[in-house]
């Protein structure tokens, strides 16, 4: 979607040339644009982060990663680093981690990005004042879009909100770059449309899978699947 880059760039080339021209002498005009033109600086350089993390992604794509990593650590730092962000929305982050988890096998960087992905959604399209669960477990069995060889006894971790749920219809595209349910809506919050097809991409590289189930008017729970060393099956 080239626009995505091509509007707000075109909006402040534009408010230049104005401030330029026709409003040079105008100190009202001028704060005002340059409000816009700030937030509009943002956002690409948003978008530009995002598009350079997806490539940066895309390209070590086939090179799954091989390190363990100890999931009740990064999802507890996830939502420390959100408890900011949620108590702006009377929100609680509540993370369940059982004590004898084995560890994942893959990028903690990279599993740090996936969970701030999926753990800001919910509090962004939550309800206020309710809780977003962090869950982590093991599963015996992975969904079909997982691997052959990583699915049989892996690791899950749910990330479920109470909030609008999205429409079925969606769901299947939802990891899509740029795909949002309310254009308007995720742009006023500050959305690129691009963290699902991050979380898409580095789970790929994990050979793990997302699976995403909503109930319009009560919320979503996203699934994460991760593999797990052999010797660490039961
Ligand atoms: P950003 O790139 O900043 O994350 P975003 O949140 O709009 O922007 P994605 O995270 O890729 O983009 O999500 C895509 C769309 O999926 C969102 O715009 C929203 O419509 C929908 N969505 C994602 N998570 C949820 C959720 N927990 N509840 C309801 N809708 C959601
Ligand atoms: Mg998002």
């Amino acid at each position: 979607r080239p626009g995505e880059l091509r509007t707000p760039l075109a909006t402040v080339l534009g408010f230049v040339e104005t401030l330029r021209g026709p409003a040079r002498d105008d100190e009202e005009a001028r704060d005002r644009f340059l409000g816009i033109m700030y937030q509009q600086s943002l956002r690409m350089k948003q978008l530009i982060e995002d598009l350079l993390s997806l490539s940066r992604i895309e390209l070590r794509e086939h090179t799954p990663p091989t390190g363990q990593v100890d999931l009740g650590r990064v999802l507890s730092s996830v939502a420390e680093g959100l408890e900011f962000q949620a108590g702006e929305k009377s929100m609680t982050l509540v993370v369940e981690v059982p004590a004898d988890l084995p560890p994942a096998v893959g990028d903690s960087d990279e599993l740090v990005q996936v969970f701030q992905n999926l753990v800001s959604n919910a509090i962004k399209y939550g309800r206020a004042g309710t809780a977003v669960t962090i869950a982590a477990a093991r599963a015996r069995r992975g969904p079909v879009t997982m691997p052959q060889a990583t699915r049989d006894f892996c690791l899950e971790v749910r990330v479920a909100d109470h909030g609008e749920g999205i429409a079925p219809e969606h769901l299947p595209r939802l990891t899509e770059r740029f795909y949002r349910v309310d254009t308007a809506r995720s742009r006023q919050l500050g959305g690129t449309g691009l963290g699902l097809a991050i979380v898409k991409h580095i789970l790929n590289r994990h050979q793990g899978a997302l699976t995403i189930g909503s109930t319009i008017g009560e919320g979503s729970c996203f699934s994460v699947f991760l593999p797990i060393r052999r010797r660490d099956a039961v």
